[in-house]
């Protein structure tokens, strides 16, 4: 098997990971600690229509548009996968990943399923990896806590959850997020196994 050294040019590849899970299930912390130990993967900067959350910098942890900018990127074929999750639009920008992979470089997408479902479709080869809370209570108890949607908002977030948690079947591996380092070195050790695949086809 490939071994994957983060901070060494990382694995064999380049290869595409996406990384799908429940709102609250700990996505955004996994995948910097991902970052944090291969500090060479390329991770997407996703574009949405969502208003900025209090601590989100700009163009870091998404680029904020509004509906009018979004629809024109649509329409232009700028973006590799896009959905509307819980209200909002959400799209990977093609370019990047395509500069990335041409580049050597792995690449991973942090997405909803119904993203990951069309990439599953036009890049056979990605690997798709759903990270799951260790139980409901506790992604229960994450939404409520982080306190960056309002009631209505987040029972919205956990109904999409649930239908979320049955696609986990649809996707390569399942990693149970009972601990950020734990989750983010079995995700890397997963996208290491990926250097027997072939890589990945049908970019736009
Ligand atoms: P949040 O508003 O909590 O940042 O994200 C809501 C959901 O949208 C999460 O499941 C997140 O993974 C997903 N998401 C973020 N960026 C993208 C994207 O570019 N495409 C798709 N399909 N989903 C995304």
């Amino acid at each position: 098997m490939t071994v994957c050294e983060p901070g060494s040019g990382g694995c064999a590849g380049p290869w595409l990971t996406v990384v799908s899970g429940p709102s609250g299930v700990g996505k955004s912390s996994v995948v910097a600690e991902v970052l944090r130990r291969w500090p060479r993967l390329f991770v997407s900067v996703s574009v949405t229509t969502r208003a900025p959350r209090g601590g989100e910098r700009p163009d870091e942890h998404y680029h904020h548009v509004d509906r009018a900018t979004f629809t024109s990127m649509i329409e232009r074929g700028e973006f590799l996968e896009y959905a509307e999750y819980a209200g909002n639009f959400y799209g990977t920008p093609a370019a990047p990943v395509r500069q990335a992979l041409a580049a050597g470089r792995s690449t991973l997408l942090e997405i909803d399923v119904q993203g990951a479902r069309q990439v599953r479709a036009t890049m056979p080869d990605a690997l798709l990896v759903m990270l799951v809370p260790p139980s409901w209570e506790v992604l229960h108890g994450r939404l409520s806590h982080r306190g960056t949607e309002d009631p209505a908002a987040r029972k919205r977030r956990l109904r999409v959850a649930r239908d979320e948690l049955d696609a986990a079947r649809e996707f390569d591996a399942t990693v149970v997020n009972d601990d950020v380092q734990r989750a983010a070195q079995e995700l890397i050790s997963l996208m290491a196994g990926m250097g027997r695949r072939t890589p990945p086809s049908g970019l736009p």
